[in-house]
């Protein structure tokens, strides 16, 4: 009899960990999903549960957690700025003490370790596109803080348990990523928008809509994780040397950059019966202006690129928040 191989998802209740949990299970592992449900919800893995192979486990990742896996995929740490900013200790907390515990795991049990950290990690960025060298323009002390400061020693502490104790682990640096199962008031922009215009509500831009974004369709950033943790690790080391990197880190995005005006036209555009008109409010606090990857690096270590263009995945997306709406 073959084995399948474990995976834990931590956060594998949210809009990605959903998404990832369904392809580990299509490729044959067997999945634990790790969740407290903090912006996470069962709905989006009902369906799993039927799956023998399947199983889910609430449990928050500040607190150690236990189990012989493969693969862990570190995912748990809320993502859209209104819920990441309701509760900031706690954002740092699962952000710092969650990777601990999973890289604690990950020693122990020899597993291979993949974790999410952001874009958002460059801050408010001087560079641009983002390249994986740049250090970042972040504020220490104001309200997006919690998250961009977290998710930054999680890099550090990835680093540290990889020179220190060998710890086998790959960072992705993600860029903003949307698609099916987002929640409807998750609050990022593009399920904003597309609520917004199904409902006939006004489309809220914040400050003019000139701050742009490149927006990754979910399932391109699902292969990039799996092309990623199946690359054996002298391939990992020998990339890292070679591009000085000190770890394994990566962007993935896509690079097609639009501003914030040009999104909400594009939902209109896709949404012609939408009466919704656009309404311009204050722009959030240390909002980044500019956002674009630089994908070089994805590119040569995975053989791997964006598919999926913002039109198509906007259209895949809008068909599924028109089943959320009556
Ligand atoms: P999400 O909010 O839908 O998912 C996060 C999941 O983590 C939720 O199910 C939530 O309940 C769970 N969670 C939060 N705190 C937890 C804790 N302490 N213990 C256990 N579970 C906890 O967001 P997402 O977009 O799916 O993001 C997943 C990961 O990817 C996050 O770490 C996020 O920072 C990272 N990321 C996402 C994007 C993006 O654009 N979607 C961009 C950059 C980074
Ligand atoms: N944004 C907006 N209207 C909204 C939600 C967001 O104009 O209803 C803007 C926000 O100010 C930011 C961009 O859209 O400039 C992306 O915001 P999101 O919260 O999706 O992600 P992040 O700021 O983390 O990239």
């Amino acid at each position: 009899m073959i084995l399948s191989k474990k995976a834990l998802v931590t956060g594998g209740a949210g809009f990605l960990g959903s998404h990832l949990c369904r392809r580990l299970l299509a490729d044959g592992y067997e999945v634990t999903a790790l969740d407290n449900l903090f912006t996470g919800t069962k709905s989006n893995i009902y369906d799993l549960f039927e799956n023998r192979r399947f199983s889910f486990v609430l449990h928050d990742v500040t607190q150690p957690f236990w189990g012989q896996f493969d693969e862990i995929y570190n995912l748990a740490c809320p993502a859209s700025p209104i819920h990441y900013q309701k509760n900031p200790v706690e954002t740092t907390k699962s952000s710092v003490l969650g990777i601990m515990n999973m890289l604690d795991l990950a020693l122990k049990t020899k597993a291979r370790i993949l974790h999410t950290s952001t874009s958002e990690i460059y801050g408010d960025p001087l560079v641009h596109p983002q390249v994986e060298s740049y250090w970042g323009n972040v504020n220490t002390i104001g309200i997006r803080s919690c998250y961009d400061e977290g998710k930054r020693v999680a890099e550090t502490l990835c680093a540290d348990y990889a020179r220190e104790y060998g710890v086998d682990v790959r960072m992705v640096r993600i860029f903003n990523t949307y698609g099916p199962n987002m929640h409807p008031k998750d609050g990022r922009v593009i399920s904003n928008f597309i609520m917004q215009a199904l409902q006939n509500q006004d489309i809220t831009l914040f400050g003019d809509g000139s701050q742009t974004r490149s927006f990754q369709y979910c399932d391109d950033l699902i292969e990039a994780f799996r092309r990623y943790m199946s690359l054996e690790r002298p391939a990992i080391d020998a990339f890292i040397e070679k591009h000085n990197l000190g770890a394994a880190v990566i962007n993935t995005g896509n690079p097609g950059e639009y501003t914030i005006k040009q999104l909400a036209e594009e939902t209109l555009r896709q949404l012609p019966e939408s009466t919704s008109k656009l309404v311009y409010g204050p722009m959030p606090k240390d909002d980044p202006k500019r956002r674009k990857p630089d994908i070089t690096l994805a590119k040569e270590l995975l053989g791997w690129e964006p598919k999926v263009p913002l039109q198509e995945g906007l259209a895949k997306t809008i068909a599924y928040f028109r089943t959320l709406v009556k």
